[in-house]
This record gives structure tokens, C-alpha cells and sequence, in this order.
């Protein structure tokens, strides 16, 4: 026991005499992985009133408050599965047939028919788009991928991991952040393989109309570059604004469909996302066998969550949903109109989602250098704090989510308007 002990103060010893410190490379692919949101964030120095209680109106997760919670058929459908411990193995990488099928029933409405072999489950909507990118673009080919501006910063995370060029396309916000179409155009060249549409939009809570839509995959099909539809948002539309996915308009494009039960069912931590291969033409015939390839590298989704899918995608009532839309769809007509009276912002109505964006009018505030320390100086000064445009590829606007209590959001709104009014022309 002594003898080995010395051993290995020895070994220590002689290591540290050679006095090189070891220090392993990452590789390329895990130095190119950059968190554009929390790059941003962090690089802020943020330190709240200790006077007054913080309030985030930044985080992007429904569950963080306590007052959004799943349904009790959610709740008891992971319970039996596991009670009943059939789904403690291994499943299909690509995921359980029952809970493919149930997806594909689920997203079977408005004359859309998805079958359980165009659904491939994945480990939350991230990891559906990771798959949608990683198979149509190629970081060793020159490849680039578009994506919307303002957007989700995760598509750039995932491209320019592996090496693929991101150029963004422009969204109107006059036009409700629909997309500027010429743009778009302007932005493809030989080497676009995809291109990302995020509908209903984070963070824009845009719902375009099914024209709209018509227009931009007539794009994607007359240039013929496939889509990645990130849908997260399918459903959760105010009233007034139809959800329709790309894959109702029947367009002749290829589109990989990407969702999941994250915000709609409000478990964003179960990790359970799809992607529905939409096909019409057979151009997906290929991709389709590399997805289920792809699928292999991570061994499929959560069994419990798959296993409880049928369930949850059968048993959860329409109350259930209509009261998240109520909920969502009353904190974002408050947080408009308190917005729209603080000088020097304007707010953009949502037409669902879980989020809102404001402009901030940069020369009315003109001690702030930019949105960063306008964003920076809300929260010394008044402990709320929203993520700044930066985050999103659009400075000089912020973006708020609508699902903090209302109460909250309204004091937040509050707090806003002093700050507002206290710095508004100063010099
Ligand atoms: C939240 C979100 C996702 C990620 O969903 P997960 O299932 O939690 O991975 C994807 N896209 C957008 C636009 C989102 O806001």
C-alpha cells in the first residue's frame, strides 16, 4: 500500500519536473460551436438594482415562472410509461413506430397527410434542426445555408460548426416581419442548399399567410433549394391568425419539417423533437436514407417521452391549448399597448408565439452607445432585463417574452417606461 502510494507521488513528481503542462487541442468542429446568445450576455456586465426584485423578461423557457405548466394528461402519460417499464431500452434510432405514427397523426390536418415513415424523432427541435442542416449542407463543399434576419441564433450554431456559411435574409418589420422576397433571392447562388424559415417566428411572433408562403417556397422551387421549415410554433396563433404549414401548400419543394413538444405542450427540458421528411416529388429520396443514417449518431430521442407520445399528442384537451394561446395572446396585447406609450420604443405586435419584439428608437437615447448598454443600464437601474437584437442579428431593437406572469410583466413594463422616460434626449 505505502510502496504504491510513493508510486504515485513519483509519477506525479516526474510529471511535474517535465513541467509540461498537458493541455489537450478541441477540435475544429468544437472550437467553430459558439452560443451567439450567450456570447452576447455574458460579455454584459450585469448587475441588478439591489433595490428592486430582477425580473427576466430574457428567457426563452415558458416553464421558468411556475404559472405555465403541462397538462395532467402530459403528466400522467410519462408516469404509466414508466410505471409500466416497457420503455426502459433501447429504441429505433430513428424512434418508436407507435409515437412516429402519433406524430404523423397529429400533424395530419388541413389536407395534409403525413405517414409514420416521414417522421424521424429527435432529441428536442434543436436536434431536428442539426440533422436538417448537417444533411443538406456540406462545410467542406463551400456550402452556405440562409437564414432570416432578425432569426434564432441556433441555425448559425449549427452551420458554422461544420463549416457551412450562413448569409441571412431580410425580414420587413412594417410588413410583419414577413420575409423581404427580393432579398432572398439576391441571397441564393449555386452553392445554397437550404433555406431556414422559421414560422411562426422566434423572435418576431410573425404567422405569415399561406401567400405569403406560396411566394417563398415559389422562390425555393424555381431556384430549386430545399427548405428547413423550423414550425416549433405550429398552433400557438392568436386569434385571427391561421397557422398553415409549409407542408399544406403543396409546392413541389422538398422541405424537412422540424417540431417538437417543447413550447406548444411546454416541456421544453424532455427533449423530444421530429422532423417530417415532406417529399412530393421524390427529391428527398436520398436525404431521406441520410437522415435515418444520421440518427444513428445519437441513438434516437427519450424512450419515456416517446413511449408517452401517442398519449400526449391524443389525450391533451384543446382547453389545454386555448388557454396557453389566451394567456400568451393577453400578455402580449398588455405589453403592446404599456409599449407603445414609453417614448422612444415601438413595439410590433405578435400574431402568436411566445415573444414580442420592440424597436428601440437608438436617437432618441443618445447617452446609450448601442442596444448593448441600453439593455446593460435597464438592469442596473431596474433589474429587468430584456436580450438585446444584437442576439438576433438586428441591432437596436430588444426582444421580450410574453410568458412571465402578468403582474410581473406589467411592473416590468413600468420600470421600462421610467427608464425610458429618465434617459429619452438626454445628453
Ligand atoms: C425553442 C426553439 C427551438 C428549440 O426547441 P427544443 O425542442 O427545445 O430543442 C427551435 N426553434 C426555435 C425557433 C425555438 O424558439
Amino acid at each position: 500500500m505505502l510502496d504504491k502510494k510513493l508510486k504515485e507521488q513519483d509519477i506525479l513528481y516526474i510529471t511535474q519536473r517535465k513541467s509540461e503542462i498537458w493541455r489537450v487541442e478541441p477540435s475544429t468542429t468544437a472550437k467553430n460551436c459558439k452560443n451567439f446568445i450567450r456570447e452576447i450576455v455574458d460579455n454584459l456586465d450585469l448587475k441588478p438594482n439591489p433595490e428592486k426584485p430582477v425580473i427576466a423578461l430574457s428567457l426563452g423557457d415558458p416553464t421558468i415562472y411556475g404559472n405555465l405548466k403541462t397538462s395532467e394528461e402530459t403528466v400522467q402519460a410519462v408516469i404509466s410509461v414508466i410505471e409500466d417499464g416497457l420503455c426502459n431500452g433501447y429504441a429505433p434510432s430513428i424512434g418508436y413506430e407507435d409515437a412516429r405514427a402519433a406524430v404523423a397523426e397529429y400533424l395530419s390536418h388541413d389536407g395534409v397527410d403525413v405517414r409514420s415513415r416521414d417522421i424521424i424523432l429527435c432529441s428536442g427541435c434543436s436536434s431536428s434542426l442539426e440533422h436538417c442542416i448537417t444533411v443538406l449542407a456540406d462545410g467542406t463543399k463551400n456550402h452556405n445555408i440562409l437564414m432570416p434576419r432578425p432569426g434564432f441564433p441556433i441555425y448559425r450554431t449549427l452551420a458554422e460548426t461544420i463549416g457551412v456559411t450562413v448569409r441571412y435574409y431580410n425580414l420587413i418589420p412594417e410588413n410583419n416581419w414577413e420575409v423581404d422576397l427580393d432579398h432572398l433571392e439576391s441571397q441564393i447562388d449555386q452553392n445554397t442548399t437550404a433555406i431556414v424559415l422559421n414560422n411562426p417566428s422566434n423572435p418576431c411572433g410573425s404567422n405569415y399567410s399561406e401567400e405569403h408562403l406560396r411566394n417563398i417556397l415559389e422562390i425555393a422551387y424555381r431556384r430549386r433549394v430545399p427548405v428547413i421549415a423550423d414550425e416549433i410554433y405550429e398552433q400557438l396563433t392568436f386569434p385571427g391568425n391561421k397557422f398553415v404549414s409549409t407542408a399544406s401548400l403543396n409546392s413541389h419543394v422538398p422541405i424537412l419539417i422540424c417540431g417538437g413538444l417543447a413550447k406548444r405542450f411546454l416541456v421544453p427540458g424532455w427533449r423530444i423533437g421530429w422532423i417530417v421528411v415532406h417529399d412530393e416529388t421524390g427529391a428527398f429520396e436520398d436525404v431521406r436514407k441520410a437522415l435515418i443514417c444520421l440518427s444513428q449518431r445519437t441513438i434516437g430521442g427519450n424512450t419515456l417521452v416517446q413511449g408517452a407520445l401517442p398519449c400526449i399528442l391524443q389525450n391533451t384537451p384543446q382547453s389545454f391549448h386555448d388557454e396557453l394561446i389566451d394567456i400568451l395572446h393577453e400578455n402580449a396585447q398588455l405589453a403592446h399597448e404599456e409599449f407603445g406609450k414609453i417614448k422612444g420604443l415601438t413595439p410590433y405586435m405578435p400574431q402568436g408565439t411566445m415573444y414580442m419584439i420592440i424597436e428601440i428608437q437608438m436617437e432618441k437615447f443618445v447617452v446609450f452607445k448601442d442596444g448593448l448598454e441600453f439593455a446593460q443600464k435597464m438592469m442596473e437601474e431596474e433589474s429587468v432585463f430584456c436580450l438585446p437584437g444584437e442576439c438576433f442579428a438586428v441591432p437596436g431593437f430588444m426582444r421580450i417574452v410574453l410568458t412571465v406572469p402578468k403582474d410581473l410583466l406589467y411592473e416590468a413594463c413600468g420600470r421600462i417606461a421610467e427608464f425610458c422616460n429618465r434617459h429619452y434626449g438626454t445628453m
